[in-house]
């Protein structure tokens, strides 16, 4: 296999593990290697417990961690992987939206791939101790947690007598006898991609999604990443003709030379059940 990455170098800078996750897909689709780096805390750019709250975008902070990857170990090529969580469609679930940015500090360009699922993320709030236990009890496996009270913060947390001992140095001795503790602590998932499974497949997915960018190449000057991203609505519907909400087209554009290229879907007509009229 050759692509245009064979043997190449990529830098990613991470203390959560990310290049177990990364570094295989680098090999088999692209035939380069991974170069980790974990010369710079990245939880000084932002965490998911809040300690330090995120100043960048989700993009542009997955940009900043490929660069610093570069400048920290001095090669053209980086990686950046930044995950969010927010509200679904609707208002509907939670959705983690994961992000891997690519770029090219010699040639000037960068490419982000993404990939985004519905999550189950878990949050509760207690004093009871039972209740605590019973969370963790019910955690998918390699799933950490993290537990919060005034006192502080514990992470990575697996196995109830993690809690234990959490209870312990908070509380004293005492607390791992009674139901009730003398104020209510927060349980939830560790969201670091060490510590979440569920991200780790998601993040595997925004790589793939980034590969596969890489690998399109603007047909004008080549620059990496020529994707059609933007997407027009207004498929006529197949009964009345309208337009409808379903896509019509989707354009890719090319940030180096700003070539266009607009691709019609294949189908020429919408379904009725998507129409505005025949469907309000
Ligand atoms: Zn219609
Ligand atoms: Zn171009």
């Amino acid at each position: 296999m050759h692509t245009p990455f064979s043997g190449r170098q990529f830098a990613l800078l991470t203390r959560h593990g990310k290049e177990t996750i990364l570094a295989p897909l680098l090999s088999a689709k692209l035939g380069a290697s991974l170069v980790l780096t974990q010369d710079f805390d990245t939880d000084q750019l932002g965490t998911f417990s809040g300690e330090v709250e995120r100043q960048l975008t989700p993009k542009d902070c997955a940009l900043k961690k490929a660069q610093l990857a570069c400048e920290l170990t001095g090669l053209t090529l980086g990686l950046g992987s930044e995950g969010s969580f927010g509200p679904g469609p609707y208002g509907f679930g939670t959705v983690n939206h994961e992000l891997v940015a690519c770029v090219n500090l010699q040639e000037g360009w960068s490419v982000v791939g993404r990939h985004y699922n519905f999550s189950s993320v878990r949050k509760l709030t207690s004093r009871s101790t039972s209740a605590l236990y019973e969370f963790m009890a019910k955690s998918p496996s390699n799933q950490g947690l993290l537990l919060q009270s005034t006192a502080g913060i514990a992470k990575g947390l697996h196995g109830i007598d993690a809690i234990k001992a959490c209870l312990n140095d908070w509380f004293g001795k005492e607390s791992l006898l009674v139901s009730e503790l003398p104020e209510a602590l927060t349980i939830s998932d560790d969201l670091r991609a060490h510590q979440c499974p569920e991200r780790r497949e998601t993040i595997y997915r925004a790589m793939e999604n980034l590969i596969a960018r890489l690998l399109s190449p603007c047909p004008d000057c080549q620059t990496p990443g020529f994707w059609p991203d933007q997407i027009h609505s207004g498929l006529p519907c197949r009964s009345c003709g309208c337009p409808t909400n379903s896509t019509k087209a989707r354009t890719a554009h090319c940030s180096h030379c700003n070539a266009e290229r607009t691709y019609p879907v294949i189908e020429t007509e919408a379904d009725p059940g998507q129409c505005p009229i025949c469907n309000p």
